[in-house]
């Protein structure tokens, strides 16, 4: 029988940032502003309020860069002058925030999209084996939008996004998006693996994960820092 060291990261060979850094699925942030951001976020000294601030602009930012090649249909506008061609967003879009950390990223894609079909998917990573336990989903009965884009900020061991994505494909989703704020390489590596068609949006691809599954640098636990759980200073 296995038995757990306590370490569940300690015996596990991680790959190569650069190697990662290439996989064509992988896109990460070169915009100053999502550097600006998220040196905030990373910051142990920044108090939950700004935390959370923090994490609804780089989100924001983040969606921005995911939405970048969504298709558009063009559509007629009257501005007060005269009638011209605009354009709408032609696909419905879903957002599906892991719980509970991928709760801190649904008001930055609500800021740019109102309308957005929000769904809720409850994972927690067991802390001796890091393996993901399903306590919560609530997904309507039909898959009805074409595009889903799964929400957790930190992509770790990459468990909870892989099994989230493939409880959304047994349900019928059809195009399906990670957005995340930090990934490790080990993260990002075993999710290409369980789903190579599922393109990857953070804003930076961090060193490794410790012996603890934490991502370094990192910013820690995210939900702890964005729900008052951890040691944050007060606000
Ligand atoms: N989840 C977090 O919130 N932080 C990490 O570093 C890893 C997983």
């Amino acid at each position: 029988m296995f038995v757990h060291s306590g370490k569940p990261m300690r015996d596990t060979v991680q790959p190569n940032r650069d190697t990662v850094l290439a996989y064509p699925q992988l896109h990460t942030s070169h915009h100053p502003v999502v550097a600006d951001k998220l040196t905030r976020l990373r910051a142990v000294g920044t108090p939950s309020a700004s935390f959370r601030r923090a994490m609804t602009e780089l989100t924001l930012c983040i969606a921005y860069e995911t939405l970048a090649a969504m298709p558009v249909r063009p559509i007629r506008v009257t501005t007060p002058l005269q009638e011209t061609d605009g354009a709408a967003l032609a696909d419905r879009i879903a957002i599906v925030p892991i719980l509970r950390a991928g709760l801190g990223m649904v008001d930055g894609f609500l800021t740019l999209f109102p309308n957005l079909q929000i769904w809720h998917i409850g994972l927690y990573r067991d802390e001796a084996s890091l393996a993901p336990v399903t306590y919560y989903n609530r997904l309507p009965a039909l898959a009805t939008v074409d595009t889903c884009l799964v929400l957790d900020p930190m992509l770790a061991t990459g468990g909870s996004a892989a099994a989230t994505i493939t409880i959304l494909k047994e349900w019928g989703a059809r195009q399906i998006m990670y957005v995340g704020i930090i990934a490790a390489p080990y993260g990002v590596d075993r999710l290409v693996s369980a789903h190579p068609d599922v393109p990857i949006y953070v804003a930076a691809l961090d060193e490794a994960l410790n012996d603890d599954g934490y991502i370094v640098p990192g910013l820690g636990d995210a939900g702890d820092r964005l729900y008052h759980t951890g040691q944050a200073p007060a606000d």
